[in-house]
């Protein structure tokens, strides 16, 4: 099928070069120029495991082009996917300027009928909105649908999620666009849930809203396995075999963050205000989740009491493992708050460290992860890079005036790590 991408980001690329891999003729739109122009030359603006070559692949068999005008590639396809931000307000409500803007240029091209698709994530009730936007703005006697499809990709895996999904949800007032939306994802072999257009908006904003409850879940047993001296992990372990909690997100750290987790939980309280629902246990979760980060600085504090001049090494700046993303990154929250209390940083990051230059200044970022130590006070692991794991430990225990290590992600045994002579603090263990 003929399909165009509206927001060439890290859904928006994923998605629309994961469709051309499976012989879709793909167009990605972007306003960024530089953006289309760095991947029309053959660049690539992010780091995602595996997407670089897919891309190159699809490019060179003709299925994907990258383009600016977006009423080119409304032109050009039956269905048009919007995958443009949807950041967060200082309420924490939706700021849906982007998603707006889109349907009005949209629009402003239709000259038959399209289905389109909002691959954002959005407050219920958008797609509804999106609907009168174009209605309004568009021509009178032009037909056409709105879908939500919303996207669960987890950034460092978005290749494997986008050919692999769980499932696809398909949410739609009209019958119409089913079959359409059915036969884009026909090679993904995925299970399909076709709803309304509401609850496919819900769906969206209730699992990652219960994904980031079930981290801060285990990060509250964390709290009390340090007061009792039980080990967060083996709780952990011992939950997670039951099938009915499983252990993926039984990972307890210094709290969640990235681009969708923060942002989505405070727009799905702010979503159930409007609609005169308290979720109280929501902000509970957000309660949680800054704690976690305040226990964990004091962790550092207690330690090294003063931190003014003190040195200190971090590991990992982006918000998690394999993506370069530093978008809301509690990596780059906890370097900060260690700044503002004197310290000085070594930080090194695979690949985050060209987006972090331009949040995180006046640290020293250095290449090598073994020379992160040299010279520090403590070292701090902030991400949970599986490449932290064959750190010189030999090398940093001699490096550092003394050695400390803040484990932020339980990334060593600290059995082992006592045995080796470190003084290691880490989370819920
Ligand atoms: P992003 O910032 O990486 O990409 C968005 C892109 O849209 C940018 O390249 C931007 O230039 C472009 N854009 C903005 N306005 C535009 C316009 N008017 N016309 C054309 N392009 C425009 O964002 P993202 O991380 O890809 O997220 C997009 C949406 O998907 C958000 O709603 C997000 O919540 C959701 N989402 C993100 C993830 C994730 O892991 N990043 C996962 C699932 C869902």
């Amino acid at each position: 099928m003929r399909l165009t991408i509206i927001g060439t980001g890290y859904v928006g690329l994923v998605t629309g070069t994961c469709f051309a891999e499976v012989g879709h003729q793909v167009v990605c739109v972007d306003n960024d120029t530089a953006k289309i122009k760095l991947l029309a030359s053959g660049g690539i603006p992010i780091f995602e495991p595996g997407l670089e070559e897919l891309v190159k692949k699809n490019v060179a068999a003709g299925r994907l082009s990258f383009s600016t005008n977006i009423s080119e590639g409304v032109q050009k396809s039956e269905v048009i996917f919007i995958a443009v931000p949807t950041p967060p307000q200082p309420d924490g409500s939706v700021d849906s300027t982007f998603i707006e803007r889109v349907a009005r240029d949209i629009a402003a091209a239709l000259t038959g009928y399209r289905i389109i698709v909002d691959k954002s994530t959005v407050p219920v009730k958008t797609g509804e909105k999106v609907a009168e936007t174009i209605k309004r703005y568009g021509p009178a006697k032009v037909d056409f649908d709105v879908v939500s499809n919303p996207e669960f990709l987890r950034e460092g895996f978005a290749v494997t999620d986008l050919m692999k999904p769980d499932r696809v949800v398909i949410g739609t007032r009209s019958p119409r666009p089913v079959e359409a939306m059915k036969n884009i994802y026909a090679p993904f072999n995925a299970p399909i849930v076709v709803t309304d257009i509401n609850s496919a908006e819900l769906i969206k904003h209730a699992s990652n809203s219960f994904l980031a409850l079930k981290i801060s879940y285990i990060n509250a047993v964390a709290a009390i396995c340090e007061i009792t001296g039980a080990n967060v992990q083996e709780v952990a372990a011992g939950m997670g075999l039951d099938e009915r909690i499983g252990r993926r997100f039984l990972n307890a750290g210094i709290g969640f963050g990235g681009s969708c987790f923060p942002k989505d939980l405070s727009a799905f309280i702010k979503i159930a205000e409007e609609i005169g629902y308290d979720f109280r246990l929501l902000k509970e979760v957000q309660i949680i989740n800054r704690g976690q980060m305040d226990r964990f600085v004091k962790k550092i504090t207690d330690t090294l009491w003063v931190l003014k001049d003190k040195k200190i090494g971090v590991l990992g700046l982006a918000f998690k493992q394999n993506t370069d993303d530093v978008r809301t990154s509690p990596a780059i929250e906890l370097c900060q708050r260690l700044q503002k209390e004197g310290a000085l940083l070594r930080v090194h990051d695979p690949k985050a460290m060209t987006k972090a230059r331009a949040i995180l200044k006046d640290v020293t970022y250095v290449d090598d992860m073994n020379a992160v130590a040299d010279g520090c006070d403590a070292l701090v692991v902030a991400t949970e890079w599986d490449e932290f794991k064959k750190l010189d430990l030999e090398r940093a225990r001699k490096s550092l005036s003394h050695p400390i290590m803040f484990d932020g992600r339980n990334l060593f045994d600290r059995s082992e790590m006592e045995r080796r002579g470190w003084v290691y603090k880490s989370v819920g263990r």
